[in-house]
């Protein structure tokens, strides 16, 4: 199908449409809210759509200034709400994931539905089978990206002016974080955008303070005894951290508060790949960052149950399946990076 078509059947989908869900990704990051708000807000606001957007866990407090005052449903906050949309919506676009298996509690939900469902997301492997639609793209900054392409190639849209700044906003937000605030992922047509949204009113000083200037102090407490204290780095040069549950309650932290910690050690001269662990539920939640020439998403597929993007990925390890016991994640990380670390390199060119 070209490029054309594709955005053919898209327009035909959203006019035949009477009830829409947005999925995102579980722990849902800043791409993930901007391109699901901003796709809820463009279905509301410009097509008149009634539309929801699902979360599969509660929005990290540092994005909450993105939320709109309501059409947000927050499946593990109120389970069966969620769930009960998605049921009875003729249309599902899941944003910011490759496959089902990332929507966390929604996953059976998703499977289970028989309504038309479209993929945009930039993430590698999109799992093409499960969708009707799919708008897949490796090179751009991030989901948020590509979801403006597709509205701008929309009927009716054509340029950035022509969408609400509730729609823009997000975007240029999701932008920002998944670039780590334009420091990687940037292609020409990420720049173009983020001129084109600036150009069209959007208030980046307003972002980047929400975003960036915002934090608890706890935050940066904890992230000094994270560099001080629990980071190590072995002889490979692989940074690593495993934060137990311990490290959370002492610093009183929420989920998300820990988001960038795991980018800091690449600062470091001799350190080509930082592994971040915190303990959840019978797993810890794995985020790996890698400089170029080090494949942070075939590690996180081949140690870790997960996968991403070349250089930022993520994934679980669980015990007992994977370990005995949480207190040998150490011992797995240090073995498996030190095996990894002798043939680092993406899949395609090992
Ligand atoms: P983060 O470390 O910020 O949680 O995630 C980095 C990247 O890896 C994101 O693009 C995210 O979608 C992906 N990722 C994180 N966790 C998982 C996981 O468990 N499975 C897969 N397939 N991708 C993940
Ligand atoms: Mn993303």
């Amino acid at each position: 199908m070209s490029e054309t078509q594709e955005i053919q059947r898209l327009e035909a989908l959203f006019a035949a449409a009477q009830r829409v869900g947005i999925v995102v990704h579980t722990h849902p990051d800043g791409d993930a809210v901007g391109s699901g708000v901003a796709l809820l807000e463009y279905l509301r606001r410009c097509r008149g759509v009634q539309a929801r957007l699902l979360l599969p866990d509660p929005v990290a407090p540092y994005l909450r200034f993105l939320l709109p005052a309501d059409g947000v449903l927050t499946a593990s906050a109120a389970p069966g709400s969620a769930e009960a949309w998605l049921a009875s919506c003729d249309l599902v676009c899941c944003l910011d994931m490759n496959a089902f298996s990332r929507a966390g509690g929604l996953e059976a939900a998703l499977r289970g539905s028989r309504a038309r469902k479209v993929l945009v997301d930039h993430h590698q492997h999109p799992d093409r089978d499960s969708f009707d639609l799919v708008f897949s793209e490796t090179q751009v900054s991030s989901a948020s990206e590509l979801l403006y392409q597709v509205l701008l190639a929309l009927p009716g849209a054509g340029s950035a002016e022509r969408l609400p700044l509730q729609v823009l906003t997000p975007l240029m937000t999701g932008m920002t974080t998944d670039t780590n605030n334009f420091a990687k992922s940037v292609f020409p047509s990420t720049l173009r955008m983020a001129s084109e949204l600036l150009a069209a009113g959007v208030d980046r000083d307003a972002i980047l303070e929400a975003l960036y200037h915002n934090y608890r102090e706890n935050r940066f407490r904890a992230m000094g005894r994270y560099l001080d204290e629990m980071l190590h780095i072995t002889e490979e040069g692989v940074a690593y951290a495993v934060l137990r549950r311990g490290f959370f309650d002492r610093f009183g932290l929420q989920d998300g508060e820990t988001e960038g910690f795991v980018n800091l050690p690449l600062g470091i001269d001799r350190v080509r790949l930082s592994v971040f662990l915190r303990e959840d539920e019978g797993h810890f939640r794995v985020s790996l960052r890698s400089k170029p020439g080090v494949s942070a998403s075939r590690l996180a597929a081949e140690a870790f149950h997960g996968g991403g993007h070349e250089c930022a990925a993520g994934g679980k390890l669980h015990f007992p399946q994977d370990i005995p016991s949480p207190d040998l994640a150490e011992d797995y990380i240090e073995t498996m990076t030190a095996r990894f670390m002798r043939n680092p390199a993406p899949s395609d060119t090992v």
